[in-house]
């Protein structure tokens, strides 16, 4: 629902096919869900600097970093979960029309929420990578020491913990961080990628 009447949809002179030629690979979003700590930023900043070095146009959006600005008014209820992963949608579809290979790092802990962005967007233009991770070696990262927080009751609806993670049912890619490390789940992606004609 648009909260705005008397608007229309104006049309560039110059489509996502122009563009997506124009860089040399197809625009797309790497749709990175897990638990924290399971390895989404990590993993995707790792595979962005080598696409990177690949001449790929890319642009990474991660959960923290959005939460400083765009989503600065949201917080971690159930509502503003679902309202965060909308607009990162939105965005992600904006990106993906300017022909970028879009990352993006969010718990994204709803499979309806996901669902809704996938269903945003073009065909072949979500891949969801679930990036595994037991909770007990995400506890045992805890690389900000948010689940040390989060059992001692001084974070409240933490994932994992005292909120839930639906686990993707058909992901297009599965990473189990704790069988591989870093530089093992960029080469699966990257193969994927090639694999099926992004890049
Ligand atoms: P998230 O973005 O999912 O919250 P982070 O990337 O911030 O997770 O943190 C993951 C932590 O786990 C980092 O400290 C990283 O070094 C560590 N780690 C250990 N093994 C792996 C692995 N195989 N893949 C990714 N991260 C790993």
């Amino acid at each position: 629902m648009t909260a705005s009447t008397n608007i229309v949809w104006h049309e560039s002179e110059v489509t996502k096919a122009e563009r997506q030629r124009a860089k040399g690979h197809k625009s797309a979003v790497l749709w990175f869900t897990g638990l924290s700590a399971s390895g989404k930023s990590t993993i995707s900043v790792a595979l962005e600097t080598v696409l990177h070095q690949k001449s790929i146009h890319t642009y990474r959006l991660d959960g923290d970093n959005v939460r400083f600005g765009l989503n600065k008014n949201l917080g971690f209820s159930p509502e503003d979960r679902t309202e965060n992963i909308r607009r990162i949608g939105e965005v992600s579809k904006l990106m993906i029309d300017a022909g970028l290979l879009t990352l993006t790092a969010f718990i994204s802990p709803y499979r309806e929420d996901r669902g809704q962005v996938r269903e945003l967007l073009e065909p072949g233009e979500f891949i969801e990578v679930y990036v595994k991770a037991s909770l007990e070696s995400c506890e045992e990262r805890d690389p900000k020491g948010l689940y040390k927080k989060a059992r001692s009751g001084e974070i409240k609806g933490f994932t994992g913990i005292d909120a839930p993670y639906e686990e993707p049912e058909n992901p297009e890619i599965v990473i189990d961080t704790d069988q591989l490390d870093v530089k093992g789940a960029v080469n699966l992606i990257l193969d994927y990628l090639s694999d099926n004609g992004y890049i």
